[in-house]
């Protein structure tokens, strides 16, 4: 029989952050005067947040974004993104991190003109080389967590903003990805159909998805656990609205009022 008394304990089980950043500078040049969009910006997140980056027009927002979404690289800094050191990586391989990693949804849709909801959605996997069989069902699974299936072969001008929006999470999230990636998703949305897309957010992190979002409004930010506020390349504020661990806020909200409503 093993003895309990020699066994080595179990290692505690750390989670990697999905997003290391340490003294991240972004500056662009213009002509001869140099732009500081970001700051020297330090910056944890982890896995299963739901995080709100806020700020003003010029703060650097976008910068983030593309930084984050290896779009862009810093001018100095660190990265780490799902324990990945992304510094030093040549296009190719921040490609190739970029469609592993990461799903993204930005505010214009970016869908495929004359392409059905289904096509657009499998077109990531098409360039990751998955087989036509297995990209269909998983387009089909992805459009079902959207609430689409039954807007598989419509195209893009057959269907409202709302449900286009719908659509380009579909695709964002068909890879499987570490981490979704929104630059104001519900921007050209009506209120309606930005609450539907935010409803789709909180079922994906309480499924344990990261979803970085960034937004200027402050009732879209009330969705996230967490907020982050940049002011001239800086981090000014970072507030935590609701546990990692636990539902989103707005979801939170909403269970306990339905478990009242059962129990009264
Ligand atoms: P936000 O998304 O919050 O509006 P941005 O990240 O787009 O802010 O911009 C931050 C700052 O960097 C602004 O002053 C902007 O003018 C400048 N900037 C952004 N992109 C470029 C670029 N490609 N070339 C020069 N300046 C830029
Ligand atoms: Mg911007």
């Amino acid at each position: 029989m093993r003895s309990l008394v020699t066994e080595r304990p179990p290692k505690p089980i750390i989670p990697k952050p999905i997003i290391a950043i340490r003294n991240i500078w972004k500056t662009y040049a213009m002509g001869e005067a140099e732009v500081r969009a970001l700051r020297g910006v330090s910056l944890t997140i982890d896995r299963g947040d739901f995080v709100a980056i806020m700020g003003d027009s010029g703060s650097g927002k976008s910068t983030m974004m593309n930084i984050l979404g290896c779009l862009d690289v810093p001018s100095k800094g660190w990265f780490w993104l799902d324990g990945v050191d992304v510094r030093g990586l040549d296009e190719v391989a921040l490609s190739q991190v970029r469609s592993r990693k990461i799903g993204f949804v930005f505010q214009s849709y970016n869908l495929i003109p004359r392409t059905t909801a289904l096509a657009n959605v499998e077109l990531p996997l098409a360039y990751a080389g998955v087989r036509p069989k297995e990209r269909r069902a998983r387009a089909v699974a992805a459009l079902e967590a959207v609430c689409l299936e039954a807007r598989l072969d419509h195209l893009p001008s057959e269907m409202s903003g709302g449900q286009q929006q719908r659509v380009a999470v579909a695709r964002a999230i068909v890879t499987n990805p570490s981490m979704i990636l929104a630059d104001e998703p519900t921007g050209n949305l009506d209120t309606a159909a930005a609450e539907d897309v935010m409803a789709i957010f909180n079922r994906l992190n309480a499924e344990g998805r990261t979803v970085v979002l960034i937004t200027h409004e402050a009732d879209i930010a009330q969705f996230a656990k967490r907020v982050i506020r940049l002011r001239d390349g800086e981090i000014v504020e970072d507030r935590r609205q609701a546990a990692v661990e636990g539902l989103p806020p707005r979801l939170a909200e909403s269970s306990t009022i339905r478990t009242a409503g059962a129990t009264s």
